[in-house]
């Protein structure tokens, strides 16, 4: 399979999520003559940010940051630091966002950043004066009330700690909740490192247990072993499914009898990679997505499920931990098979959602433990998931095709409810 490069898969973005607003429009009845509201954003900002580097010289980065719609509740979504970061991909992004946080229920609109920068290449210092120049640039648009930035690809809780200081030094006071995903002594949120990959768990169980999949006898296979898939592996194995098969970017590990995941994460925690961990249980990457499982998870890349993996695979459950890993001809081919797909605006939304935890406890200045945190997450998550999974059989169609119809219903709702200013 011919992979796609990261221009390839950013430039058509928001062409990508106008045809699937066009998907979603004949469900929509008399809401689709609001659509064209979310076809395109409400706001977006380019800002050329100039930074002293190390050795005097003055280099500019160009940023953005996009708000799509903001009819329910402030911007929610990350910032990304890569170089090719573009107009066209934060704007996709930010859209994705809206749908989101719609499709949960959260009180918030989508919005999303970026800085075309390779953070590698930058020392610390540059890197804060970088962070620190673009959330100057960006202040006038966001604030707790207003648009709410948080770690993407190429960020991390540094530099939200970064965002947070120069937002607070320009107000004159600390204002902790402009951004999310901060470190826990600048009031970040418990649970929220592991958020992601439970959310695609609790989401996935409930699933399984609609399509008559026992988890406990489930054999369950893992693209990615980060963030999102080792928490995701992990939660199935102490449910007593089999994982057998994951694959990060060094290996493609595979065991009939069940992959050990509290010792891979702790060899992985020491390597930063699962190569070595059992050699002799090593596979060529390019069978991972022929071995026949009950559940797969990407939870690594974009576009990695094509039409001929759609064709081939052998499954009954795919889990979007990854967002966009299912390129949009693979879906229908996949919802033919009758393979059920949970879609990422659900399946990879338990982020989002401690994210908002972290929003509210910031605002109240009062901080719940990781048990209220995960139990009012598993609420969330579940009845999003039902929400969708009841529409998708009262209209007849995909997961994903209902989470949107879910989230354009709500947000056209209260677009209509709202009015259009001045009247
Ligand atoms: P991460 O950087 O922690 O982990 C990425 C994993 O993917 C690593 O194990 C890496 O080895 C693996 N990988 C990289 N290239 C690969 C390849 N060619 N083949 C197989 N594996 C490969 O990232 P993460 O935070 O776990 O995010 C994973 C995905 O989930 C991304 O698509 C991200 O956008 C999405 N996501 C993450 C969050 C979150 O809270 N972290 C929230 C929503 C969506």
């Amino acid at each position: 399979m011919k992979s796609l490069t990261y221009a390839d898969q950013h430039t058509t973005a928001w062409s990508n999520y106008l045809n699937q607003l066009d998907k979603v429009a004949p469900f929509l009845g008399e809401l689709k003559d609001r659509l064209d509201i979310l076809r395109r954003p409400k706001r977006s900002l380019i800002v050329d940010i100039p930074v002293e580097m190390d050795d005097g010289s003055i280099q500019h980065f160009e940023g953005y940051r996009v708000q799509h719609n903001l009819t329910r509740g402030p911007g929610k979504g990350g910032v990304r630091f890569h170089p090719e970061v573009n107009l066209n991909e934060v704007m996709a992004l930010s859209a994705w966002m809206t749908i989101k946080c719609a499709a949960l229920n959260l009180p918030f609109g989508g919005a999303k950043g970026g800085v075309r920068v390779d953070p590698t290449q930058l020392s610390k210092r540059e890197l804060e004066r970088l962070t620190r120049r673009y959330t100057s640039e960006i202040n006038l648009i966001i604030g707790p009330q207003k648009d709410i930035p948080a770690p993407d690809v190429g960020t991390n809780q540094q530099i939200m700690a970064w965002m947070m200081d120069t937002y607070s030094m320009n107000a004159g006071s600390t204002v902790t909740g402009v951004v999310t995903g901060k470190p826990i002594h600048l009031g970040g949120s418990l649970g929220r490192v592991k958020a992601t990959g439970r959310g695609v768990f609790v989401t996935g169980r409930e699933v399984a247990g609609q399509i008559g999949l026992n988890i406990p006898e489930a054999r369950v296979c893992v693209q990615g072993f980060g963030n999102v898939g080792s928490e995701a592996a992990l939660l199935f194995h102490e449910h007593a499914a089999k994982v057998i098969c994951i694959q990060d970017h060094s290996a493609t590990l595979f065991q009939a009898d069940g992959i050990d995941i509290v010792q891979l994460m702790e060899y992985q925690k020491r390597h930063h990679k699962i190569q070595g961990y059992a050699p002799e249980n090593e596979i060529d990457a390019d069978q991972f997505w022929k071995i026949p499982a009950d559940i797969f998870i990407p939870a690594a890349l974009e576009g990695v499920i094509d039409e001929h993996i759609a064709q081939t695979i052998q499954t009954r459950l795919i889990l979007e931990g990854a967002n966009g890993p299912t390129l949009s001809g693979a879906d229908e081919i996949l919802s033919q098979r009758q393979i059920t797909v949970v879609p990422d605006v659900i399946c990879n939304a338990g982020g989002v959602t401690v994210s908002y935890f972290e929003w509210v406890q910031d605002i109240a200045s009062y901080f719940w433990t990781e048990e209220e945190i995960n139990q009012r997450m598993d609420n969330i998550m579940k009845k999003a998931v039902y929400d969708v999974w009841y529409k998708a059989i009262h209209v007849n169609c995909s997961l994903r095709t209902a989470a949107y119809i879910l989230a354009c219903e709500r947000i056209l709702i209260a677009r209509k409810e709202r009015g259009t200013y001045p009247g």
